[in-house]
């Protein structure tokens, strides 16, 4: 197979893709380079990490850099590093097939705006073709470390349906990517074009780029001059690890270049913090919260957005041992000086340093949170004190904060709740984290604490239900009793909902209380008299509630007289510690077995249709059709709707 020539299809995802990518993306190609020299510096990050056990990878050249170099002439553009290579067979592997999954799902998040678009590329790990937006043939030589020169490879492709690999001989370890350039890319043959894409999103890379440098030269005669290469390399970029940077030095335009970078985000992120903790385990965090979910975050196996460095030397990307897994949001880098540089993802996970700086980074996103929930809170204030503080610049950047945690809770929220049965020790701060649509609130803002300082006198527990949508939940009837007596309940849609308050018994001191469980019991809001009258209706109402018990057994486990309707003739409701209807529903759907417990039937001694009730010849029907419409008006299918209709349209005529 020595010097063998092939010719190979692209995998047709990848076929497809490179038309999209060159065809939505030319108003933006300057990321190509950001996407190139992230390559490489990859490349170099994974050589020093395999010497770790095998250091004659090195072989003589012990030096990482990545080298940017163009010739006017031929119209190439190349990106060298001397980092990890690759063989013929991850040349083929890694350049002509998609290995990450996620593909079509990128496909079908190409919105058309660009800016967005082009950050889409780096997230889906297809950085690499990117490359083809300016050049119309791509060359790529490349020397695994390790193997001998005779076993390079040469792989060339024009970015249509194919690509050409070759066996070559190469000293150089390592890979260069040679860009052929389109007609119109004339730009990037351009030295001082070059530096300032570099600078913009490759300065913090913590490698040395290296571009040669150029003078003047005059031209004969006098007659013109031009820029001509000195045989000198210089870095163009600062090639220190941003996180090892002092604070001070860096600028909020860095921070969030960096965050871009490794996020893949296009948005700026609402929040950071960097610090170097200093201790018994000793390490920088630099995290970040960012404003945007990416298209995965619902993805059970998604994994943390950290990465974690030894000493600066780069480890792995998606530690999530650093981070519990509600916090898998964050992104950012945690360099730590305590671990072992050959830890593995087993050894992170018992690691008692580990520990120690999950811990430490866990209270640090959960009060940059806290932080932006105060702001949120109290945005009039800040905006206040700016204008008559006006010495304090912070302080007077403060109004555009607001809003900054809203944002976020829309955006993660659902995440968060996670946390209620993840992080038990973190639980309280949690809760106070979290927000809710109410009866009294349109928009999700409502927490824990502004609703106890609403709380009516004599209230006793915190009201809430659950519900598939917000016009559900507003709708539901068992809200009735509580909106004639003004109390407020939170209404809360998110699928974990119910999940996590099975972790949350009260807050502060105030039990939660579902409307849909148990009886209703509204303890002191109910004056003396009202539950007399609601005893005496119920004793009278019996014998009607013996017949609908029997007349309902395979339904209802219980059918009994209720207060907490006022408009609705009947309701379903769970046994106290049950499972509301609306997650065993849920589970079901989701095919998973849910615990068969039939939900009691509360109906309104008061209402006309139940009044009916008593002596109908129609009896057993009204009494079928009062069930199937209390499951309906939570959402649920009656078990047998066709019968549901018979029934309704038996009465109709
Ligand atoms: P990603 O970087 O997200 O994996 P890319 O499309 O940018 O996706 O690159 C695809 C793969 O090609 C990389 O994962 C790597 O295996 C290989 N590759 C690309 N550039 C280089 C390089 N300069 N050196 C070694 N391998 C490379
Ligand atoms: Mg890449």
């Amino acid at each position: 197979m020595a010097t063998t020539k092939t010719t190979l299809s692209f995998q047709a995802e990848v076929a497809q893709l490179l038309h999209l990518v060159t065809h939505s993306l030319y108003s933006n190609k300057e990321i190509f380079l950001r996407e190139l020299v992230s390559n490489a510096s990859d490349a170099c990050d994974k050589l020093r990490f395999e010497a770790l056990d095998n250091p004659a990878l090195y072989e003589d050249q012990p030096t990482l850099e990545v080298r940017v170099s163009f010739d006017k002439a031929a119209r190439t553009l190349t990106i060298a590093d001397n980092g990890i290579g690759m063989s013929r067979q991850e040349a083929i592997d890694h350049l002509g097939t998609i290995a990450k999954s996620g593909t079509k799902d990128f496909m079908g998040k190409l919105s058309g705006d660009q800016k967005a678009d082009a950050q889409l590329i780096g997230q889906f790990g297809v950085g690499f073709y990117s490359g083809f937006i300016v050049a119309d043939r791509i060359t790529v030589e490349s020397r695994r470390a390790g193997l001998p020169a005779a076993e390079g490879v040469r792989w060339i492709s024009s970015g249509a349906g194919d690509f050409e690999v070759e066996t070559i001989t190469r000293e150089q370890r390592g890979t260069s990517v040679i860009l052929h350039l389109r007609e119109d890319a004339d730009e990037f043959l351009n030295a001082w074009k070059l530096k300032q894409i570099i600078g913009k999103y490759s300065d913090h890379i913590s490698l040395p780029i290296l571009m040669e440098k150029e003078e003047w030269k005059e031209g004969e005669d006098n007659k013109g001059g031009a820029m001509v290469p000195t045989g000198e390399w210089e870095a163009v970029n600062k090639a220190s690890a941003l996180w090892t940077r002092p604070r001070k030095d860096i600028t909020d335009e860095q921070y969030i270049e960096f965050y871009k970078s490794i996020s893949h985000d296009h948005e700026p992120p609402l929040a950071w913090s960097h610090n170097r903790v200093e201790g018994s385990t000793e390490y920088t965090q630099l995290l970040y919260i960012p404003g945007t979910a990416p298209y995965d975050l619902w993805n059970r196996d998604k994994k943390a957005g950290v990465k974690l460095y030894v000493k600066r030397v780069f480890i792995m990307d998606d530690a999530e041992a650093l981070l519990p897994g509600y916090l898998r949001f964050v992104k950012g880098v945690i360099d730590s000086a305590d671990l072992p540089l050959n830890v593995s993802r087993e050894l992170l996970q018992e690691s008692r340093d580990v520990r120690a700086i999950r811990d430490g980074c866990t209270k640090r996103v959960l009060s940059m949170l806290e932080d932006l929930a105060r702001k949120d809170a109290a945005p009039a204030d800040a905006a206040a004190e700016g204008v008559t503080d006006a010495v304090d610049k912070t302080e007077a950047a403060a109004p555009s904060d607001s809003g900054k945690y809203a944002r976020f809770y829309a955006e993660f929220g659902a995440v968060l709740k996670e946390g209620l049965g993840e992080d038990f020790a973190n639980r309280e701060r949690l809760a106070k984290l979290l927000r809710f649509a109410s009866t009294t609130s349109d928009s999700v803002s409502v927490s824990f604490a502004d609703y106890k300082a609403r709380m009516k006198e004599g209230q006793e527990a915190i009201y809430y239900i659950t519900a598939d949508t917000l016009a559900a939940a507003r709708n539901s009837p068992q809200l009735e009793v509580f909106k004639k007596k003004g109390i407020e309940v939170l209404l809360m849609t998110d699928r974990v909902d119910e999940w996590a308050l099975n972790y949350l018994h009260d807050f502060d001191g105030t039990p939660l209380q579902s409307v849909a469980k148990g009886a209703v019991d509204l303890g002191k809001l109910q004056d003396e008299a009202e539950k007399k009258a609601a005893e005496e209706a119920a004793e009278s109402f019996k014998p009607v509630l013996a017949k609908l018990k029997e007349a309902l057994k395979d339904k209802a486990e219980d059918v009994r007289a209720t207060t907490r309707l006022v408009d609705s003739p009947a309701c379903l409701v769970v046994q106290e510690h049950g499972m509301s209807t609306q997650l065993a529903r849920m589970l079901k759907q989701a095919g998973q077995k849910a615990p068969e417990s039939k939900p009691v039937l509360e109906v309104n001694p008061e209402h006309p249709l139940v009044k009916k009730l008593d002596g109908s010849v129609h009896f057993h029907d009204l009494a079928n059709i009062l069930f199937d419409q209390a499951l309906l008006a939570e959402g649920g299918l009656p078990d047998d709707p066709a019968a549901y209709v018979k029934r309704v349209n038996a009465l109709l005529v």
